[in-house]
């Protein structure tokens, strides 16, 4: 059997992956050694791949209600609902909600048809829960949604700094290749987190903060790089644009002393931090969901980004802040425009790229506006503003904050579509039309992580049933509503090609992400398409994306705690290492059962003891929002006060 070189289908890091089909849908799964991402090392959910293949629960037919229908029927009822719903309700009464699960030329057709015909730019992804906040911060800071670092600067920073990311977990092996650095050249690692994750386990130092207050410990940083006169004069000076009163804010209530209050961490650790920071110019800080999924996210984020400006620490080898994402795609639907905040190919609303955009592709309807983001999206659903909603690759009826009520919003819903892999997920069972998609191991397309690195997803099985790529389906309805030219796709090649053309189109240099080695390629060369990462290093000559070409510090300060008397305790949440996306998938494999059989809720000891609880004991959690059970691990890696 020919083995076949293709991308995990799980993380943000984007492992290559060798697999070599066997009998039936049987296949091994062995890392791929001449991948750049992981060079050959894969982790336990990438690993067991193999036993996520079947077509145990698969959706194998267009269902329309529960009953088995003709493709053509099917797309003859989506394009015909939303036609007429947009004819009746104007176009911002439809919206898709998609997913970092799709492969980047699937993205780039449903963004196309969103906000290019339809006209309305809602089209939302569940990558806005997870690193939307890096986005707006790239984009304040930059000028451009850009990652300015490589996994090479893991591997060359001699002090590596993670922020509100239990790496060990969830990135597995963007921490291997940090802990090999540090045994091959003794990298310090400096955990900053409430929780004390299996991540702090190996780490020099470990700041429990108390959650929300990493503002106050980043300005606290840039701060002490002042007083100890450490920050980078000429870079600041050439490269950086500095808003009135920015340093004088600094001023006050940045002591070591303040700080250490309200982070609530030892003045010692605090200082020792602060000591290394300053010592070392080679620093990466990593950092993910606890810095990004927050009501401070975009503060966070430019807290931290505005340490490295000020310190001249990006562009140049092992200095970076570096925002890893979640998902496979996260990053290539970034550059899509998958979001409803940004157009296609790192352009934004601006009136010059919506008449650009709408010039390439011919679009009949450009949308001229944001559109609404996942929350406002649901909320819009459930007051009836928007009637006929798409979801691709993605369950938010479990993923989405206050579950309760996204899931009143898709039984309230007038018409709902779900494209998936699964037959029946918490998701689908709202839906009036399911539509059968290609699975991993089936589809066929581009990933980009979170390095910029592009890989690709090859096919190694057939199709199974009646199952179709994402990008077939979307435009197959495309070209019902109308636009067949436009939609006119037979390969993802083909796709490909047009999404590398829009990255360069009228593009002088304003933004760093254009794949202009691609606008051309045939067939044959996208199929062999060996993993490449755009942008070089980003910054590196100290130019950035904006008009003036300076990166800009952000003011950021450090917001009151939400005072909540009437709670007694802090709910913090985090993720195990062997389940992803809901579990819809990886709940098939008995092997990534057995690290965690259910979820737990972890208390301090100092709070269990007056509770009555045990370890083992099952607990009833109650928040503002919802109640769940939960069996209860007494542990001292809880701070006190905080589940
Ligand atoms: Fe897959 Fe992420 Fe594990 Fe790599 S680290 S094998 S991409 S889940």
């Amino acid at each position: 059997m020919t083995q076949v070189r293709t991308t995990c289908a799980y993380c943000g890091v984007g492992c290559g992956v060798l697999a070599t089909p066997g009998e039936g849908r049987s296949v091994k799964i062995t890392g791929d050694p001449d991948h750049p991402a992981n060079f050959g090392r894969l982790c336990s959910k990438g690993t067991h791949l193999g036993e996520t293949v079947g077509l145990e629960g698969r959706l194998l037919h267009p269902m329309i209600g529960n009953r088995c229908a003709s493709w053509d029927k099917a797309l003859d009822l989506v394009a015909r609902k939303f036609a007429k719903t947009i004819a009746k309700h104007g176009p911002d009464s439809v919206a898709f909600y998609v997913s970092g699960q799709l492969l980047t030329e699937d993205y780039y057709v449903a963004n196309k048809l969103m906000k290019g015909f339809i006209g309305s730019a809602n089209i939302d992804t569940n990558s806005r829960l997870c690193m939307s906040s890096a986005v707006a911060g790239n984009i304040r800071a930059f000028g451009e949604d850009v990652v300015p670092a490589n996994y090479e600067d893991l591997e060359l920073a001699d002090l590596v700094v993670l922020v509100g990311s239990n790496t060990a977990w969830c990135h597995p092996i963007a921490y291997q290749r940090i802990q090999a650095a540090r045994a091959e050249r003794g990298t310090k690692l400096v955990v900053i987190d409430p929780r004390r994750t299996e991540t702090c386990e190996e780490a020099d130092l470990h700041l429990a903060l108390k959650p929300g207050t990493d503002v106050a410990l980043m300005n606290g940083l840039l701060a002490h790089c002042r007083r100890a006169g450490l920050l980078d004069e000429d870079f600041l000076a050439r490269s950086v644009s500095t808003p009135a009163g920015f340093w004088e804010a600094l001023d006050d209530g940045h002591d070591l002393w303040t700080v250490a209050k309200t982070c609530d961490v030892p003045p010692v650790d605090l200082a020792t931090f602060y000591d290394w920071f300053t010592s070392t110019p080679r620093t990466v800080t990593l950092f993910s969901q606890g810095i990004n999924q927050s009501i401070r996210g975009t503060d966070q984020v430019n807290a931290i980004i505005n340490v490295h400006l000020a310190t001249g620490r990006i562009g140049r080898p092992g200095a970076a802040p570096f925002s890893i994402t979640g998902q496979p795609n996260a990053m290539g639907g970034r550059e899509v425009g998958g979001l409803a905040s940004t157009l296609a190919a790192h352009m934004d609303f601006a009136p010059a790229n919506v008449e650009r955009v709408g010039r390439y592709w011919a679009a009949e309807r450009m949308c001229t506006k944001p559109g609404l983001k996942a929350v406002d999206l649901f909320r819009a659903v459930r007051k009836g503003e928007v009637k006929a909603l798409w979801v691709m690759a993605t369950n938010p009826a479990v993923s989405l904050p206050n579950a309760a009520r996204v899931r009143d919003a898709l039984a309230k819903c007038e018409f709902l579509v779900v494209s998936d892999v699964i037959a029946e997920t918490d998701t689908s069972r709202y839906a009036h039309v399911r539509l059968p998609a290609a699975a991993w191991g089936e589809k066929d397309g581009t990933v980009t992580n979170s390095e910029r690195l592009v890989s690709r997803q090859r096919a190694f099985l057939p199709l199974p049933g009646e199952a179709k790529p994402d990008w077939w389906i979307v435009s197959q309805v495309a070209r019902r509503m109308g636009w067949r030219d436009a939609f006119a796709y037979d390969r993802p090649a083909q796709i490909w090609r047009e999404h590398a053309g829009l990255s360069t189109y009228e593009n002088k240099a304003e933004r760093l992400f254009a794949l202009p080695g691609h606008t051309g390629a045939g067939n044959d060369v996208y199929e062999t398409m060996a993993p490449f990462r755009w942008g070089g290093r980003p910054f590196a000559g100290g130019r950035f994306s904006t008009r003036d070409g300076k990166a800009g510090l952000v003011r950021v300060q450090q917001m009151a705690p939400v005072s909540r008397r009437e709670w007694p305790l802090n709910l913090n949440t985090g993720r195990y290492r062997d389940q992803w996306h809901t579990m819809t998938r990886t709940g098939l494999s008995p092997k990534l059962a057995r690290h965690r059989q259910e979820p737990l809720v972890e208390v301090h000891p100092a709070d269990a003891e007056p509770a009555g609880l045990n370890n083992g004991d099952l607990a009833q959690v109650v928040t503002a929002n919802g109640a769940s059970l939960f069996r209860v691990a007494v542990t001292e890696s809880q701070r006190r006060g905080e589940i």
